[in-house]
């Protein structure tokens, strides 16, 4: 049974019910995916675990989502175009018999038709989903996450992370569990476990004020970032530890949970003009803020997300226990002179 942690009188119960179960199954669905279909035979680069884990997430979490909120539309990553050409054909087999655990008795075509349900625009309410954040995480063994989250009116107002590589605090634990992480606006921000047995943590982000001391958050993968700047707010922040690296919007669980206490999105020179996608951001943003922390672009801007499917007026991302932003806010611009 989902436990509650809302009042039933709340107007976000049922979609904080909703919202909890569906990621719930997700997440364990893909962690099949990843326990059956990844292993020796397969080589480095063979990306189709993934990619059924990906598909298979999103058209259930839309084929719930369509029969419990059916006005809302969901902005997810995925759509269903190369499941419709012939070559696709194989890999529509293996999604379909994937989202058949949970949804018996689905059609391939009906599989297509929930995907790309999800390439609906942003509305005054909407939902948006990231089925499998942290791909290369997901086929390294490393953190993915499955993201939801509500946005009304431009703000996130429920985000649900699915980390089946967390443990139930929200610390990297490949072996457990997993866990599952949720916040509502105004509410607080808990976690617990995702196999579900009924307790749940309330998360509350570190307390450290002194940089030097601070446990930097960083993506993986170099694209991802910058590198020779994470390098350089190492030595301005002074910081003792070196930065970790982690894959997908688990960081922001992590944050949220006191584990780390710093969080830098900083601008691939290789893509300098990217704009991160709402559901790369929306689930773990609120995680972090119902924790007590604080969430940011590169500039301090607030994150904004009303201009559409990606963060259109923000650069990069600052997230910290709040303590720590300004410091981290005025390290990032020195380090960024040489950017503009
Ligand atoms: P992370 O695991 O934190 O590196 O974030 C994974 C997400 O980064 C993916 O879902 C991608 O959408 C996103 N991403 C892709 N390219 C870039 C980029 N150049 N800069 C920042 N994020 C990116
Ligand atoms: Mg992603």
């Amino acid at each position: 049974m989902t436990p509650h942690l809302l009042s039933d009188s709340h107007p976000l119960f049922h979609e904080l019910q909703f919202t909890l179960r569906v990621v719930r199954q997700a997440a364990q669905l893909t962690k099949q995916v990843q326990a059956e279909m990844t292993g020796p035979a397969l080589t480095k680069s063979d990306r189709s675990p993934v990619t059924v884990a990906d598909f298979a997430a999103q058209a259930v979490v839309s084929y719930w989502l369509a029969e419990t909120f059916p006005r809302d539309p969901l902005v997810a990553e995925e759509n269903a175009a190369e499941l419709r050409v012939p070559e696709g054909k194989s890999t529509l087999t293996q999604v379909t018999t994937f989202a058949r655990r949970l949804l018996p008795h689905i059609a391939p075509e009906a599989v297509c038709e929930n995907i790309d349900r999800g390439t609906a625009a942003p509305a005054l309410r909407f939902w948006t989903l990231d089925p499998v954040d942290g791909t290369k995480g997901f086929l390294r063994g490393g953190q993915y996450a499955v993201a939801l989250a509500l946005i009304v009116d431009g703000r996130v107002q429920i985000g649900v992370l699915g980390c089946p590589g967390l443990s139930a605090a929200s610390l990297p634990d490949n072996a457990g569990p997993g866990s599952l992480v949720a916040a509502v606006r105004g509410q607080g921000a808990w976690s617990m476990p995702l196999d579900g047995d009924g307790t749940f943590t309330r998360l509350r982000v570190s307390r450290r004020s002194e940089p030097a001391e601070a446990r930097l958050l960083r993506s993986f993968e170099a694209d991802h970032t910058n590198t020779e700047q994470m390098d350089a707010a190492v030595r301005v922040l002074h910081l003792q530890a070196p930065p970790v690296a982690m894959d997908s919007q688990a960081k922001y669980a992590i944050l949220a949970a006191g584990a780390g206490d710093l969080l830098l999105r900083l601008l691939s020179p290789r893509q300098p003009n990217y704009r991160e996608k709402i559901w790369d951001q929306a689930a773990g943003a609120l995680v972090v803020e119902e924790a007590g922390g604080r969430i940011s672009d590169l500039d301090g801007k607030p994150l904004d997300f009303t201009a559409g499917r990606s963060l259109t007026h923000n650069r990069g991302v600052v997230a910290s226990n709040g303590h720590l932003h300004e410091a981290a806010l005025r390290a990032v611009r020195q380090i960024r002179q040489g950017d503009k």
